[in-house]
């Protein structure tokens, strides 16, 4: 399962975001979510080895500008840095001052990287971690599911999961944000099924995202018996959504 040994890694290069740096602000040695994806990259919450420490804002900060620092003196290229790691950045209660440290930093020292932040938007519906999500350039936001019951066969939250708030949340945003879908096949749920994906393209259309993220499976997942689609099938079941001029990334 995917392991990140220091508070800011790479830069890796990532399709969609180029060459990125890694911040992780969840446990070095656990997995921190409200979510437990069937398909989660870190893989089950329970096997999260009980590290429960996160880095506090004085921490990140300092490892981040001593890496902007050696990557501007060695000359290596930065197009985002970006916000993943071991599960679900937001719940990192120093976020929202880290994400401030975060854009003054990018600004001092790599002015022309994004700053990215991928996040299950369950927190969207918290005044500081909005505000926070709208200082960056890219808040990708997950939405799998177009229903309840199939957020709880996908993502599984933990505690109270409302999807109608999370979706009032997105809508805040204005359009402003990337919509990020996996597309998968589960025993129990279809991305493409008739009960999910109309339903999905209506939330898509209300909510209007500059861009949208529809990619499938591509590692070792947690739960097994998982099918992927192919890049040919995306396309053709998000076909109607580009045809009305929705600007959609399909990664297989
Ligand atoms: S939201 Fe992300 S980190 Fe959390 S369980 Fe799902 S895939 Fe893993």
């Amino acid at each position: 399962m995917l392991r990140f040994d220091n508070i800011v890694f790479g830069p890796i290069h990532s399709r969609r975001l180029g060459a990125s740096l890694g911040i992780n602000l969840l446990p070095e040695h656990g997995k921190l979510c409200n979510f437990d994806c069937i398909y989660c990259e870190c893989g089950w919450n329970k096997d999260g080895l009980g590290d429960r420490s996160m880095p506090q804002t004085e921490e990140a900060a300092d490892a981040l500008e001593k890496k902007l620092a050696d990557c501007r003196k060695d000359g290596v290229h930065i197009d985002s840095i970006t916000f993943s790691g071991h599960g679900e950045p937001t719940l990192n209660p120093c976020f929202p001052e880290i994400i401030e440290r975060t854009v003054a930093l990018r600004d001092r020292f790599y002015p022309d990287a994004k700053v990215s932040v991928l996040t299950n938007a369950t927190t969207v519906v918290k005044t500081p971690v909005f505000e926070a999500l709208r200082k960056v350039d890219n808040p990708i936001m997950k939405l799998d599911a177009s229903s309840l019951e199939g957020v709880m066969l996908v993502n599984r939250p933990s505690g109270h999961y409302d999807l109608d708030a999370v979706i009032s949340g997105l809508q805040r945003f204005e359009g402003d944000f990337v919509l990020q879908t996996m597309f998968l096949k589960s025993p129990q749920f279809d991305t493409s099924a008739a009960s999910n994906l109309p339903v999905w393209m209506d939330i898509v259309r209300s909510l209007r995202p500059r861009e949208i993220m529809v990619y499938t499976l591509d590692r070792e997942t947690p739960e097994k018996d998982l099918v992927k689609f192919s890049v040919e099938e995306m396309t053709a079941l998000v076909q109607p959504l580009i045809e009305e001029g929705f600007f959609i990334q399909i990664r297989g």
